[in-house]
């Protein structure tokens, strides 16, 4: 369903992630995929030239797009499940992808970083989505990620092996020649890997060191697949831009990332998602070392609250995933919510935070005029309770609505 150029969203409520409170009676107009204008109604009225389409949104909390910055629309966990992705031939792999792209935008996903993907069929993804061929967020991707030999994530073809400074550096360059935005590298042990621990130190220094220097050399910035203290504060030092998990930080460590800067995706979701790994058939094994690690996880992400570290929502589950009756996104910024992150940094820690972190925040994250007119819609006001999400009825992707509930069976 597209929109004519101009378009008015009226009645309703903004949070543009600028102000910590909704402005009630407000309207946003769009501009050929960007909002040109935002503020009280009126205002905004007048401020319109020429034919301008009316949507009506019936009181409703507009805000921006959600990004999720840990994605695999590619993952294959052990067990069943995964085994069945694992399986897929190229072409059925690319279209699996793309459903779920699209489910991953109709959720209020408009953007996604993805920190691992299978043999580079999110470069293809990313392109149709660009070109219009099909509807999905914007992405930001590593392509496969770089782990060790018989590192977390070896077995899968979303990683591939390097051993010696070296090998870590063709790694590096190898993503970036085929489209990365950033890199995605594995420096520790995980839940999902059998013959490791999430506590298991994975590359030493001089391959944490070629990683960080040739990445940003080619103009990109690094994230870790990352469990352990001591991993965590070595790669800190030698210059990491963000860490995935974060298990078991202590004090000094998330000191430490507040002071250099280092930004934490904590995912507290992947050690409470009972229910996906028993959907997806995950070994008993792995279910335990998620589980387990629940409560020193949650511990792990006070501590970094506590210390001022930036976090960002990530839900390392595909975006769109239905779980305890709303999304894994949504999900996922309830956790962070109830462990301590107030209602409204949630809101930013899902939306403005991660654009910054990606680089694109003139263009996405907020509801100010100039950016794409990325915008989800609910019924009530997600600044005093992030469960407002729950109730997201509307996806509006560049200024193409892609999502209304009002109207049956679209998309
Ligand atoms: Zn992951």
């Amino acid at each position: 369903m597209s929109t004519a150029a101009t378009t008015l969203l009226r009645n309703c409520s903004v949070f543009d992630g600028v102000t910590s409170t909704p402005l009630p009676n407000a309207a946003v107009l769009v501009t050929d995929g960007r909002i040109s204008a935002v503020g009280p109604e009126p205002e905004v009225r007048s401020s319109a030239h020429g034919s301008v389409t009316e949507l009506d949104l019936d009181g409703g909390y507009v805000m921006a797009g959600l990004l999720n910055m840990h994605t695999h629309l590619s993952l294959s966990l052990p067990g069943p499940g995964g085994d069945a992705v694992s399986a897929l031939s190229p072409h059925a792999l690319a279209l699996y992808m793309a459903s779920g792209a699209r489910r991953t935008l109709l959720s209020g996903v408009t953007t996604v970083r993805c920190v691992a993907e299978k043999d580079h069929a999110e470069f293809a993804l990313r392109q149709s989505i660009a070109d219009g061929w099909m509807l999905g967020p914007r992405i930001f991707t590593a392509g496969q990620a770089l782990c060790c030999t018989g590192g977390h994530g070896h077995h899968n073809t979303d990683a591939i092996q390097c051993d010696g400074a070296d090998a870590f550096r063709r790694g590096v360059r190898a993503q970036i020649a085929a489209g990365a935005d950033l890199i995605k590298v594995m420096i520790s042990g995980g839940i999902a890997g059998e013959h490791e621990q999430i506590d298991t130190p994975q590359l030493t220094a001089d391959e944490i060191a070629a990683v960080l220097d040739t990445a940003h050399t080619w103009g990109r910035r690094v994230t870790a697949h990352a469990g352990p203290a001591p991993v965590i504060e070595e790669a800190v030092r030698l210059g990491l831009d963000c860490v995935e998990h974060g298990y078991q930080l202590t004090e000094p460590v998330a000191g430490l990332m507040a002071e250099r800067g280092t930004s934490l995706v904590p995912t507290l979701i992947v050690t409470r998602c009972k229910d996906f790994f028993d959907s997806l058939g995950v070994p008993e094994w792995m279910q335990q070392r998620s589980l387990g690690a629940s409560e020193r996880h949650v511990a792990s992400y006070r501590m970094a609250l506590e210390a001022g570290v930036e976090v960002m929502l990530g839900s390392d589950m595909p975006p769109f995933w239905p779980t305890s009756g709303t999304t894994a996104t949504v999900r996922e910024l309830e956790h962070m919510a109830e462990f301590g992150l107030a209602p409204l940094d949630a809101l930013l820690a899902g939306t403005i935070v991660p654009a910054r972190w990606l680089g694109v925040d003139k263009e996405i994250g907020t509801v100010e005029p100039g950016k794409y007119a990325d915008l989800i819609v609910m019924d009530s006001d997600p600044t005093r309770d992030v469960s407002a999400l729950r109730t997201l009825r509307w996806v509006m992707k560049g200024g193409e609505v892609v999502r209304d509930d009002r109207i049956p069976s679209q998309v």
